[in-house]
């Protein structure tokens, strides 16, 4: 059984009338890479403050590796935080910002130097030892900050959107690396983005907020695969939210019409509504258009609204007989040559019902 690492039960927060927190349960085991993943004032940095001790709840615990942390300091608490400005201290070159925390604690030169050496290493500088950190570039003072924080070898590590700062090349990059460092290390990383491609690149697992709470969590292909609410699936790009009529239950399963057509679809565990009416999700990739609608299951006439080339991809902007509109992804112009009506198909396994 892996160990727990970091415990919420029921925190809340509150700011005035702004909920930060509300009611947040959750367990991180220690070695994952974990993400809260949110929009903008879903309450992530507020969470990942309380976690080290810079804000206290209203109510809850927190719990880190087994203790109650409610009343212990934000130094005391084993944990490390990089944020997206790097907090990189100018008067010091590389060596004594990541060597920083140890002097602090009176470890031995050697022991310092050794492990700095290896900090370096581990994070891509060791040719910059003796640079002065305010000549390096953005990603590179990144990689000071996190060598500084792991130099004390914390229970956790919060990292605040490290990477937003940077450009989309270096941070695609750094994603990875980062990815790579936390393996190596076995630190637990407590990662806040709201970067949906970003969370599922990097994590274990990932917790999505809405308003200071938790609406999913779960593994990132299960999480892009079933996301359970419409809000975590217009969360992901590419994710066709249609409204669509209940029609009936069976075990296991619902029987939906989705624009006119009964489909009977997988409703494994989901709470359906009590109204005739549910929302689905349905991903672009699985709307075929044209001859590639001929092989599914269920099919329907729609407007060719326009297509839109997109590099690796193709998209197809369909209107459904209803007049609901939707976008099919392929990898090529499945609808070339085609007039203004056109096939669009899809396979009831595809169809995600969504809670409310
Ligand atoms: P996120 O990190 O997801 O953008 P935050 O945790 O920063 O969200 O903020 C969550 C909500 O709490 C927002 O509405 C924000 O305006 C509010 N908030 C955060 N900190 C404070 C504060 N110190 N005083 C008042 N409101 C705050």
């Amino acid at each position: 059984m892996a160990e727990a690492i970091l415990e919420l039960g029921q925190v809340t927060k509150r700011f005035e009338r702004t909920l930060a927190a509300h009611r947040l349960s959750l367990t991180v085991y220690r070695g994952e890479f974990f993400t809260f993943l949110g929009p903008s004032g879903s309450g992530k940095s507020t969470i990942l403050r309380m976690i080290a001790g810079l804000e206290q709840p209203d109510s809850g615990h927190i719990r880190i590796a087994g203790k109650d942390v409610g009343t212990v300091p934000p130094w005391r608490r084993n944990v490390g935080m990089v944020f997206q400005h790097y907090a990189v201290f100018p008067h010091m070159n590389v060596t004594q910002n990541v060597g920083y925390g140890l002097r602090v604690r009176r470890r031995p030169a050697a022991e310092i130097r050794e492990r700095v050496s290896g900090l370096l290493r581990l994070v891509g500088l060791a040719g910059m030892a003796e640079k002065n950190v305010t000549l390096l570039s953005g990603g590179e003072q990144q990689r000071v900050a996190l060598a500084r924080a792991l130099a004390l070898e914390p229970a956790l590590l919060l990292l605040d959107e490290p990477l937003a700062a940077l450009d989309e090349k270096i941070r695609r990059e750094m994603q990875a690396e980062l990815k790579h460092i936390q393996q190596k290390t076995g630190t637990t990383f407590l990662y806040v983005t709201h970067d949906q491609e970003e969370a599922l690149t990097m994590s274990d697992r990932i917790a999505v907020l809405d308003g200071g709470a938790c609406v999913q969590c779960d593994a990132p292909e299960r999480l892009f695969r079933r996301p359970r609410t419409r809000f975590v699936a217009s969360f992901f790009r590419g994710c066709n939210i249609v409204a669509a009529d209940l029609l009936g239950r069976e075990a296991g399963r619902a029987r939906v019409g989705i624009a006119g057509q009964a489909v009977t679809v997988p409703a494994d565990g989901v709470a359906l509504p009590d109204r005739p009416r549910i929302d689905v999700a349905i991903r672009a990739e699985h709307l075929r258009v044209g001859r590639g609608a001929e092989t599914c299951q269920t099919r329907l006439d729609a407007g060719l609204v326009e297509v839109i080339y997109r590099g690796t991809n193709v998209d197809h902007v369909l209107e459904l007989p209803d007049g609901q509109r939707v976008v099919a992804t392929s990898t090529q112009r499945e609808a070339e040559g085609m007039g203004p009506r056109v096939a669009c198909g899809f396979n009831a396994d595809d169809v995600i019902l969504l809670e409310d």
